[in-house]
């Protein structure tokens, strides 16, 4: 939990339901304030822990770089083009948006939008307004038996999919990245190409994401596959069509018409030659324009945000790799074994006298394995927070941080019965040491096995591992020094190899231990090394104060 208060900029209008979530928060001030250019905000950014906004503030690096607090940016959204967002993740801040709360709105107008051309509801319209009755001249067509071509089936591709089963369309999509099973789930018979999807729909719909792959997907020669009397509709993204080749094949005459909400560029030209086409419906960019939309968009990213803040969950980060997938509360105590055993494994490395780290290998149980790209960044933190002094460290940033200091890191599942073990291997100049422990859920994390040896303690805030020739009388005199010194043992598990062998201790105690305290343990008789580990206390999170 915050022990501070958590100072919140929300701006852009975020509608006030959402807001209402931030401010019956007791550990949150919230500050809202009209857009302003991100300039004015130069001097003020500095004293906020998060900021919600829609897309008119701007959020360039030179403005994330003086935000000293800044942890999370919520979106009000899906869009987060107006946002640094990779200036954001070397900075290790969250970038949360709100891709599902529009959902519904968008596939609504798209059946809005196809009725209206199919019934030629904006001529009907002028022509009434115009004080005539052109009831001939205004025939329409139905939908029921219509194929309906839904490229990317994704939650609007699949909300128009439920959707169209209302007026009996048969339903063809094409999404190479979905499975199977969620084309069966909707109805929808499964194209294996685009082409095929364009050539088998008498009506094409775009709902894919904008990116290098789509960009200009649909062009001269695509669109000279859609059937004769087609349609096409892009309600996703401007850009995925190629405006001019649409414009060129629609004065063809080949096609009934098209439906577009979204636009190369946005507002559209007030002479562009779309606005004078007759049979294309045309919205400015309403598909999120309905205030469910907007509430649920602003609802959806003010709890994000508040998770974020407070319990670290950042399942709605765009740029925490896996977090969407990772399931929190289930990965709460790996989160905080993992990057304790790493923090161990560094420290004792060091001991070793291998101060570089090369590889981190992170093995997980079945049970946990949804969180490996989760877990793996807080292996990360564990590796890198001993040497990054005053920078941000976090689950947001804590990969790349390793990765620049030539920290190689992998994960891999592993094999077995124990779900929810882990077991971590890292290498350095030579030295390979594993730390091993398990961690399921809403139980405290172990830490199970230390190199050749099995313990089984929990890591907590200070830990000390003592090897020893194995001889009577160590513990006790061990148990003295840290005793004479005010320290309480919380527990000591003494493990051995073979009788007479060597001995290794992982003992954890409630203060943390000096070098002058350290120097004497590794003095007392029969102790070969002491490596002392202190964790802060602090939940995983994408914390400022996380280093
Ligand atoms: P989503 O991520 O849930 O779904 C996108 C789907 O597209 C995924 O299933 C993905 O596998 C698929 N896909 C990706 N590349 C593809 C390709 N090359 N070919 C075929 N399928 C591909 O996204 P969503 O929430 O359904 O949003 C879809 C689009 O709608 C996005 O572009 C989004 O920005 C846009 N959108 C527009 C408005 C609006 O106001 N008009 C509002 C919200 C969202």
């Amino acid at each position: 939990m915050a022990a501070r208060s958590l100072t919140i900029l929300v701006t852009d209008e975020v509608e006030a339901e959402g807001v209402a979530l931030l401010r019956a928060t007791p550990e949150f001030v919230v500050d809202e304030r009209p857009t302003r250019p991100w300039r004015e905000l130069l001097d003020v950014i500095g004293e906020y822990d998060a900021i919600v906004g829609r897309s008119a503030t701007q959020l360039p690096a030179e403005l994330l770089r003086r935000a000293r607090k800044l942890q999370v940016v919520g979106r009000a959204g899906v869009g987060t083009d107006n946002i640094d967002v990779a200036e954001a993740t070397s900075l290790g801040i969250a970038v949360i948006n709100a891709p599902a709360g529009n959902t519904v709105s968008v596939a609504e107008l798209f059946f809005g939008s196809l009725i209206a051309l199919v019934r030629r509801l904006p001529d009907a319209f002028h022509s009434m307004r115009a004080g005539r009755w052109d009831r001939s001249d205004l025939l329409g067509t139905e939908l029921r038996g219509r194929t309906l071509g839904i490229i990317g089936l994704g939650r609007i591709g699949g909300e128009v999919a439920t959707r169209a089963r209302a007026f009996d369309m048969t339903v063809l999509a094409y999404d190479p990245y979905v499975a199977p099973e969620r084309f069966e789930r909707m109805h929808a018979a499964r194209a294996e190409s685009l082409d095929e999807l364009l050539a088998g729909a008498d009506i094409v719909t775009i709902h894919t994401p904008l990116n290098p792959e789509t960009r200009g997907m649909i062009r001269v020669r695509e669109l000279g596959l859609v059937r004769d009397g087609g349609i096409v509709a892009n309600l996703a993204r401007g850009g995925i069509i190629v405006e001019e080749d649409l414009v060129a094949e629609l004065r063809r005459d080949r096609l009934r018409g098209a439906m577009l909400d979204v636009f190369e560029r946005e507002p559209l030209a007030a002479d562009h030659p779309l606005r004078a086409m007759p049979n294309v419906v045309l919205t400015p960019h309403l598909g999120a324009s309905t205030a469910e939309g907007q509430r649920n968009v602003a609802v959806d990213v003010c709890a994000h945000v508040r998770d974020a803040l407070l319990s670290g969950v950042l399942s709605s980060a765009i740029n925490v790799a896996g977090g969407e997938r990772a399931g929190w509360e289930d990965l709460r105590e790996g989160i905080v074994l993992v990057r304790r055993a790493a923090a161990m494994a560094r420290a004792l490395l060091a001991d070793r006298g291998a101060r570089a780290v090369e590889h981190l290998t992170l093995r997980i149980g079945r049970g946990l394995i949804h969180g490996d790209d989760v877990l793996l960044s807080s292996a990360a933190i564990g590796i890198v927070e001993a040497v990054i002094e005053g920078a941000r460290l976090n689950l947001v940033n804590a990969r790349s941080q390793a990765e620049a200091r030539g920290i190689a890191l992998a994960v891999a599942p592993l094999p077995g019965e124990q779900l929810y073990l882990v077991r971590l291997t890292v290498r350095g100049e030579g030295n390979e040491l594993t730390i091993a422990g398990v961690a399921a859920p809403g139980a405290h994390p172990r830490i199970t096995r230390i190199d050749r040896f099995t313990v089984d303690v929990m890591p907590r805030r200070t830990m000390i591992v003592l090897t020893n020739a194995d001889v009577p009388g160590v513990i006790g005199r061990v148990g003295t020094v840290l005793g004479d010194a005010g320290v309480n043992i919380a527990e000591y598990h003494q493990s051995r190899t073979s009788q007479g062998g060597s001995a290794l201790a992982a003992i954890t105690v409630d203060a943390s231990i000096d070098r002058d305290l350290r120097t004497r343990l590794l003095a007392t008789p029969d102790v070969r090394s002491v490596t002392v580990v202190n964790f802060d206390d602090e939940p995983p999170a994408a914390s400022a104060n996380d280093a």
